[in-house]
Formats: structure tokens, C-alpha cells, sequence
């Protein structure tokens, strides 16, 4: 079981790292009402949860989309910690979340932050990067290099058009995204896989799209068994396949990769939702979902019916319950709906 820290107080720190916080998983610390960050306050809860015996921790982004009320908190992120400096994977939904983190990992250590790992270009996970950038000296961003299409501006890059994104993100997500919030590009982008080594700990990125998005990465740490897997894998909430990039087939192989991983991994840090302490567990909410919406769609085009129809008639009860089901089945079934039809021909 994961222990979760608050380390605004050295001495804190020493009694939370001698006591268990249990299945709660709640930190024991008060959270202060609202906290201030040159990129507005941050009022939610902003918890940070460590890896048992591992310099591993990770913040748990809210179900859901990003909207006011969660202030884009949505995404998950972490870091390792290392004799020779700190590893970051993600960067959250906006700069002010970026700006917690970076205080979360100056509150464990005072490493520089060498490396951020980026699972991929979506909104909810790089707008952070930012406050790296302006406030952690800049430390390399590293991401697969399709990722650089979405940096690029396509405006049909990683299923999402980077401005048009921003753009509703400086609506919705007002005064957190604003007319300041610009998007930071990888500064060095691989291809199939790359590895490296920091402080004697080794990390092993590898390309595992497109799936979710064109470019997602999942960062191995071997040594303290965990991975983080991005999007890959979704928990507690509808994953999000509505983009016209998502590649469904390719994500199932994805899971699949992840799934045999099971005897290196001791858990695993999703995109969004919960950790996991079992890698086959953890694959199957996602993989069960993308073959269910496949199968309706499926028997829908190949019996001509018509997708409101199909949609309409179909039985939804086991995910409606989810957060996201709202914002996202319909989009989601409607895209593989078009992926059925184009394998038709
Ligand atoms: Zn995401």
C-alpha cells in the first residue's frame, strides 16, 4: 500500500515517514485553503503520494474533465528521485499545477530537476511544463517525435489542434490558462525507445502509439518496479478515444505490452485514475471498454445500421456510471464507429 506524504515541515516529514497513512491514503496534514503560485492559486487538495521504499511519488489528478471547478487538476503526474537529480513524468493540466509539483518534489529534495518525461502532447498533461521551464532552470523535455506535430500546429496533430485546445482552455480553465500560457516543445524526441541513466537509476521510454495519441511514451523505472504509462491506460473514468488519431487496434496491443510486463512491475502509475498494483488488472478496465465499444460498432456497421441508431440501442449501463461517460462515450463510440466503417471497405 502506497504511503502519502505532506512535507511542508522537516519534522512532519520524519513522523509521516514512520507512519503507515493506511488504506485512506489521505494526507494527515491540513491543506491550506488555497495556494498561491505565479500562475494563480491553487485551492484543491494537492496530494503526494510515495511509492513504498521507492523515491517514487505521484499526485492523483480528479476524475473528469477539465473545467473550473477542478481547475484542469485532472491528469496524474510523478517523479524519481535520484542521488544525481530528479526524473519527472507529466506535468499536469495547467502551469499552476505545474508550479505544485515543482514545490511537491522542493519539499522531498533539492535535486534539480534534469529530465520531464512526457507521456504525451495532450492539453491535460503538459501545460505545466511551463513553470518548468520558467521556475526548474529548463530541464530537458523528452517526448516521442510525433509528438513534435502537435508542437508544430496541425491542425490535425495528436487528435487535437494545439490552438484551438489552448484556446478553449483559456475559456474554461480562466484564470489558471491565460493569454501568458504557451506551449513548451521537447527539446530532445526519440523514436522507437531510448534509455538513460541518472544517479545510478536507469529509466527506458518507449513508444507504445499511437493508441491513445500518435506519440504515447511509458517511462519503466526497473529498479523500483513501476511504470509510468500515460494514457495507455485510464482509470476511473471513460477513456478518451475521440480523436481521429486514436488507433484502437494499436491500443489494445499497447495493454497487451503492458500486461506481459506483470513480473518486472510492481505498480503502475495510470494517466488518469488510481495506481495499480497489478498490471493485468490495471490493462483491463481500459482494454475491456475500447473491445466493447469496438464490438457494438462493429455489428452496427456491418448490419448497416445507422450510428444514432446504434448508439441509441446500445446497453451503456455498465460505464455510465463513470466520470467522463457524458463528455466522452458518445464522441468515443461515434470514432470507432468511423474506424469500423473504414475497416469495411
Ligand atoms: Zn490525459
Amino acid at each position: 500500500m502506497p504511503i502519502c506524504v505532506d512535507r511542508r515541515w522537516p519534522v512532519l516529514l520524519l513522523v509521516l515517514l514512520s507512519t503507515a497513512c493506511g488504506a485512506a491514503e489521505e494526507s494527515t496534514a491540513p491543506e491550506p485553503a488555497s495556494v498561491s503560485t505565479p500562475y494563480g492559486a491553487v485551492s484543491l487538495p494537492f496530494v503526494l503520494h510515495q511509492i513504498p521504499d521507492a523515491p517514487v511519488y505521484y499526485i492523483v489528478g480528479k476524475s473528469g474533465v477539465p473545467d473550473a471547478v477542478n481547475e484542469g487538476h485532472t491528469s496524474n503526474a510523478g517523479f524519481v528521485v535520484t542521488e544525481e537529480g530528479v526524473v519527472v513524468f507529466d506535468a499536469l493540466g495547467t502551469p499552476a499545477l505545474g508550479y505544485r509539483l515543482l514545490q511537491r518534489i522542493r519539499e522531498v529534495t533539492d535535486q534539480p530537476v534534469r529530465m520531464v518525461v512526457v507521456s504525451h502532447y495532450h492539453a491535460d498533461h503538459i501545460y505545466g511544463l511551463q513553470a518548468f521551464r520558467e521556475h526548474a532552470g529548463a530541464p530537458t523535455v523528452l517526448a516521442q517525435r510525433r509528438t513534435l506535430d502537435y508542437v508544430g500546429g496541425s491542425t490535425v496533430s495528436q487528435g487535437e489542434d494545439a490552438e484551438r485546445r489552448l484556446a478553449q482552455r483559456r475559456e474554461a480553465l480562466f484564470p489558471w490558462v491565460d493569454e501568458h500560457t504557451y506551449i513548451v516543445a521537447p527539446d530532445r524526441v526519440f523514436d522507437r525507445e531510448t534509455s538513460f541513466e541518472l544517479g545510478g537509476v536507469r529509466f527506458q521510454v518507449k513508444h507504445l502509439g499511437p493508441a491513445h495519441a500518435p506519440g504515447d511514451a511509458i517511462l519503466l523505472v526497473e529498479e523500483y518496479g513501476v511504470l509510468f504509462s500515460g494514457d495507455v491506460i485510464y482509470g476511473g473514468r471513460v477513456p478518451f478515444l475521440d480523436s481521429p488519431d486514436t488507433d484502437s487496434e494499436h491500443w489494445l496491443e499497447g495493454l497487451e505490452y503492458i500486461a506481459g510486463l506483470k513480473g518486472q512491475l510492481r505498480y503502475i502509475i495510470p494517466g488518469h485514475g488510481e495506481l495499480a498494483e497489478d498490471a493485468q488488472q490495471a490493462v483491463t478496465a481500459t482494454r475491456d471498454y475500447i473491445l466493447y465499444v469496438r464490438e457494438v460498432m462493429a455489428a452496427a456497421v456491418r448490419d448497416l445500421v445507422p450510428f444514432e441508431e446504434a448508439y441509441r440501442d446500445a446497453d451503456w449501463s455498465r460505464y455510465q456510471h463513470l466520470p467522463a461517460f457524458d463528455a466522452s462515450n458518445r464522441g468515443n463510440a461515434y470514432r470507432i464507429y468511423l474506424e469500423e466503417e473504414a475497416r469495411s471497405f
